[in-house]
Protein backbone atom coordinates (compact mmCIF):
# COMPACT_ATOMS: atom_id res chain seq x y z
CA UNK A 1 0.00 0.00 0.00
CA UNK A 2 0.88 3.66 -0.54
CA UNK A 3 1.68 5.80 2.17
CA UNK A 4 -0.89 8.00 3.41
CA UNK A 5 1.80 11.04 3.43
CA UNK A 6 2.16 10.42 -0.17
CA UNK A 7 6.09 8.80 0.08
CA UNK A 8 5.62 6.40 -1.59
CA UNK A 9 4.89 2.51 -1.13
CA UNK A 10 4.93 1.02 2.59
CA UNK A 11 6.73 -2.38 3.50
CA UNK A 12 4.70 -4.72 5.17
CA UNK A 13 6.35 -6.23 8.82
CA UNK A 14 6.14 -8.05 11.65
CA UNK A 15 6.33 -6.06 15.09
CA UNK A 16 5.84 -7.68 18.80
CA UNK A 17 3.76 -10.15 16.57
CA UNK A 18 1.60 -7.45 14.88
CA UNK A 19 1.28 -7.03 11.16
CA UNK A 20 1.83 -3.50 10.74
CA UNK A 21 2.94 -1.05 7.48
CA UNK A 22 5.94 1.40 7.75
CA UNK A 23 7.00 4.19 5.67
CA UNK A 24 10.60 4.11 5.12
CA UNK A 25 10.88 7.61 4.73
CA UNK A 26 8.42 9.26 6.85
CA UNK A 27 8.80 6.22 8.92
CA UNK A 28 5.17 6.52 9.89
CA UNK A 29 2.81 3.40 10.83
CA UNK A 30 -0.56 2.15 9.29
CA UNK A 31 -2.11 -0.64 11.46
CA UNK A 32 -4.93 -1.93 13.28
CA UNK A 33 -6.57 -0.51 16.05
CA UNK A 34 -7.03 -4.13 17.67
CA UNK A 35 -3.24 -4.57 17.05
CA UNK A 36 -2.24 -1.37 18.21
CA UNK A 37 -3.81 -2.01 21.75
CA UNK A 38 -2.15 -5.62 21.88
CA UNK A 39 1.42 -4.12 20.73
CA UNK A 40 1.07 -1.16 24.03
CA UNK A 41 -0.32 -4.16 26.63
CA UNK A 42 2.97 -6.08 25.30
CA UNK A 43 5.18 -2.99 25.62
CA UNK A 44 8.32 -4.73 27.80
CA UNK A 45 10.91 -3.03 26.35
CA UNK A 46 13.37 -1.32 28.49
CA UNK A 47 14.16 1.70 26.72
CA UNK A 48 17.38 3.62 26.32
CA UNK A 49 17.99 6.38 29.13
CA UNK A 50 16.44 9.41 28.10
CA UNK A 51 13.68 8.29 26.03
CA UNK A 52 11.61 7.53 29.19
CA UNK A 53 11.65 11.02 30.21
CA UNK A 54 11.76 13.07 25.91
CA UNK A 55 8.54 10.91 25.86
CA UNK A 56 6.97 11.91 29.03
CA UNK A 57 8.02 15.46 28.20
CA UNK A 58 6.53 15.81 24.82
CA UNK A 59 3.40 13.77 25.95
CA UNK A 60 2.69 15.69 29.35
CA UNK A 61 1.50 19.04 27.46
CA UNK A 62 -0.73 17.28 24.91
CA UNK A 63 -3.62 15.70 27.82
CA UNK A 64 -6.19 17.92 27.42
CA UNK A 65 -5.99 18.63 23.91
CA UNK A 66 -7.48 17.74 21.10
CA UNK A 67 -6.07 16.56 17.69
CA UNK A 68 -4.69 19.84 15.92
CA UNK A 69 -6.80 20.87 13.28
CA UNK A 70 -3.96 22.37 11.11
CA UNK A 71 -1.89 19.05 10.35
CA UNK A 72 -2.37 17.65 6.97
CA UNK A 73 -5.39 15.75 6.41
CA UNK A 74 -4.98 11.85 5.70
CA UNK A 75 -6.90 9.71 3.85
CA UNK A 76 -7.87 6.19 4.77
CA UNK A 77 -5.91 3.60 2.30
CA UNK A 78 -9.41 1.23 2.16
CA UNK A 79 -12.30 3.97 2.07
CA UNK A 80 -10.31 7.01 1.53
CA UNK A 81 -12.43 8.97 4.17
CA UNK A 82 -10.69 11.28 6.35
CA UNK A 83 -9.19 10.30 9.79
CA UNK A 84 -9.82 11.73 12.60
CA UNK A 85 -7.10 12.55 15.30
CA UNK A 86 -7.94 10.63 18.63
CA UNK A 87 -6.12 11.40 21.70
CA UNK A 88 -5.50 7.66 22.53
CA UNK A 89 -6.94 6.08 25.59
CA UNK A 90 -8.08 9.78 25.98
CA UNK A 91 -5.46 11.36 28.08
CA UNK A 92 -2.22 9.59 26.47
CA UNK A 93 -0.93 12.50 24.82
CA UNK A 94 -0.27 10.76 21.96
CA UNK A 95 -2.70 12.17 18.88
CA UNK A 96 -3.08 8.85 16.80
CA UNK A 97 -5.00 9.48 13.38
CA UNK A 98 -8.23 6.88 13.33
CA UNK A 99 -10.54 5.57 10.32
CA UNK A 100 -14.21 6.41 12.17
CA UNK A 101 -15.10 2.76 9.66
CA UNK A 102 -12.34 0.97 11.73
CA UNK A 103 -9.88 0.27 9.15
CA UNK A 104 -6.93 1.03 10.89
CA UNK A 105 -5.01 3.88 12.52
CA UNK A 106 -1.74 6.02 11.50
CA UNK A 107 0.54 6.94 13.97
CA UNK A 108 3.51 9.54 13.05
CA UNK A 109 7.21 9.00 12.94
CA UNK A 110 8.10 8.32 16.84
CA UNK A 111 4.54 7.93 17.85
CA UNK A 112 4.17 4.36 18.25
CA UNK A 113 7.32 4.16 21.02
CA UNK A 114 5.87 6.81 22.60
CA UNK A 115 2.51 5.30 23.47
CA UNK A 116 3.70 1.85 24.77
CA UNK A 117 6.30 4.36 26.60
CA UNK A 118 3.27 6.57 28.02
CA UNK A 119 1.16 3.93 28.95
CA UNK A 120 3.36 1.60 30.63
CA UNK A 121 4.24 4.34 32.91
CA UNK A 122 1.13 5.22 33.50
CA UNK A 123 0.46 1.49 34.83
CA UNK A 124 3.69 1.60 36.88
CA UNK A 125 2.81 4.55 38.33
CA UNK A 126 -1.01 3.71 39.53
CA UNK A 127 1.03 0.01 40.75
CA UNK A 128 3.27 2.19 42.89
CA UNK A 129 0.97 4.89 43.97
ZN1 LIG B 1 5.69 8.22 4.31
ZN1 LIG C 1 -11.48 3.58 6.30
Amino acid sequence: MKCLNGCGSMENTLYKGAEIDVCSSCLGVWLDETELADIVAAADDRWPPGVVEWALARTEHRVAEPANESEQQLECPSCASALHGVNYQGDSGVIIKTCLRRHGVWLDRGELATLQIVVRHRHFELETA
